[in-house]
């Protein structure tokens, strides 16, 4: 039981079970045939569900396989259905994202082919390793239900979620910041919403659940409904949890420092871990969302169409911002002034609604932290291929990725160091530059990385994931993820996000 709670908590003792379904995937996808019933949010609302002919993916897509799939629905329920519930939540989220993409998608950063395991084995996780997703099952300790993850469209797109992000923006694969750590949960659940939003069902649904006041929870912005129970019934909400969400999008967590939060706390207060601080921005992108939906309202738009406006709009906001985000030890407020930026050029409508949930939250100061505004023109930047350039008739942006490999060792003495063997290892710390131009081409906005917050960020990992006891020594094996990152080669990388 123990394992269970510690897993969803980001360190994970992952039992390595084997189903007698080890067969090496096909590369290559069964034709699909028939038609499918399958699960439009997750096992826990049973009543929203649709049936369609079997999807198949965007064209282009980064290729996946999942495993037991051939093609076919199978009965509803079963192993085989399963596999192809997976299946239409990958091909469905993908339909709704990729077209919200900077750029053409077709390829993962670490492998040809995505092996999809649906039954991965006995634990209450779901991984991306960069070579698979994995998706686990476990028992309910009160209904006795079997409970797998991979029937929830939450938790299957929140782990593909981990999986576009990492397309999008591989150099946040093993950095050490806390909060590029976070952004990468609350982007899994970002996507995880806007991929539920495919269907106009789910949409109707949600209207209703609301009476159209979509700042109210709802069934888009409880996540991960089922597995959330579950936790519940093990941990009997000693921690402050309640049943019927792993997460949720309507809250009302404020930016705090991470270095300043506990690593570990009730799971209805904040804390430094990953999945609770994504809660923060997750809860502002679904605020700026709320307000967008109201705008279009007043201006007369209907309920049905104002939610499918406010996720292709939000939808290609967090994406752009997601790609051009500098790496910074703030990353959140790094991404807050990028979407900023980009929702100006966009047309700044929401502009406003932007500023205002930014603010709210704390992830943006009215004081900012911009570079000193020189008299900086584009024109005496000297542009390489390196670099990101975004230009529209409202200005340009460009991002200057600088990735930095430091040893902590190198920075500070032995006492900070105390026994952590990690500050002798190489590791990768946000290093990016920002400028955003006016369409004069003068400098209006912009972020430097500062070395001493890199630094103390870095710091700060390194204390977790020591203390944790989250780095294996080697590669770890596939299907074991109690180790987050490994050192491989004197470097720290990472091996999986859950
Ligand atoms: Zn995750």
């Amino acid at each position: 039981m123990f394992d269970f709670i510690k897993s969803i908590f980001g360190c994970s003792k992952g039992i390595k079970v084997t189903d007698g379904n080890n067969v090496e995937a096909n590369a290559r996808r069964p034709a699909v045939s028939g038609q499918i019933k399958y699960l439009l949010n997750d096992p826990a609302t049973p009543q929203l569900t649709d049936t369609v002919p079997m999807p198949v993916p965007p064209n282009p897509h980064p290729p996946f396989t999942v495993e037991g799939f051939n093609g076919k629905s199978g009965k509803f329920g079963t192993k085989g259905w399963q596999a192809a519930q997976v299946y239409t939540v990958l091909c469905k989220t993908m339909s709704t994202i990729l077209p919200m993409m900077p750029h053409t998608m077709n390829r993962w950063p670490g492998t040809n082919n995505l092996r999809i395991k649906p039954h991965a084995g006995v634990d209450l996780n779901a991984y991306y390793d960069r070579r698979s997703l994995q998706f686990f099952y476990a028992q309910d300790p009160v209904t006795r239900k079997p409970i797998y993850t991979c029937e929830s469209f939450d938790i299957v797109s929140h782990e593909l979620g981990h999986g576009i992000l990492d397309i999008l923006r591989p150099d946040l694969w093993s950095m050490q910041s806390m909060e590029a750590w976070a952004y990468h949960e609350a982007f899994g659940d970002m996507v995880a919403i806007l991929g539920c939003m495919h269907s106009d069902k789910m949409l109707r649904s949600v209207l209703q659940e609301t009476n159209n006041d979509i700042t109210k929870q709802n069934h888009l912005t409880r996540l991960a409904e089922e597995m959330g129970t579950t936790i519940y019934h093990y941990t009997k909400g000693r921690d402050g949890r309640t049943p019927g969400a792993l997460r949720k999008a309507v809250n009302s967590f404020k930016y705090k420092q991470p270095s300043k939060l506990p690593s570990v706390t009730r799971h209805d207060q904040l804390a430094n871990e990953s999945h609770s601080f994504g809660r923060v921005f997750l809860g502002a992108f679904y605020d700026f969302m709320t307000r967008v939906y109201q705008k279009q309202m007043t201006k007369g738009m209907q309920p049905l169409d104002a939610l499918r406006y406010t996720r292709d709009y939000c939808g290609k906001l967090i994406m752009k911002t997601s790609k051009l985000a500098p790496a910074s030890p703030r990353f959140y407020a790094a991404a807050a002034k990028t979407m900023s930026s980009i929702e100006r050029q966009m047309g700044g409508e929401h502009q406003e609604a932007l500023r205002h949930v930014m603010h709210h939250r704390k992830i943006l100061h009215r004081k900012g932290f911009a570079m000193a505004l020189s008299n900086k023109k584009l024109s005496d930047i000297d542009l390489t291929d390196a670099d990101e350039v975004e230009s529209t008739d409202q200005g340009t942006l460009v991002k200057r990725s600088r990735s930095k490999i430091i040893r902590l060792c190198d920075h500070f003495d032995a006492r900070a160091q105390g026994d952590n063997p990690l500050y002798e290892v190489e590791i990768e710390v946000p290093n990016d530059i920002y400028m955003e131009f006016n369409n004069r081409g003068m400098m209006v906005d912009g972020l430097i990385p500062s070395e001493k917050e890199a630094l103390d960020d870095a710091r700060n990992c390194v204390h977790i994931l020591h203390s944790g006891q989250m780095v294996a020594d080697g590669p770890v094996e596939d299907g074991v993820f109690d180790k987050p990152f490994s050192i491989l080669e004197g470097k720290l990388v990472r091996n999986f996000f859950i």
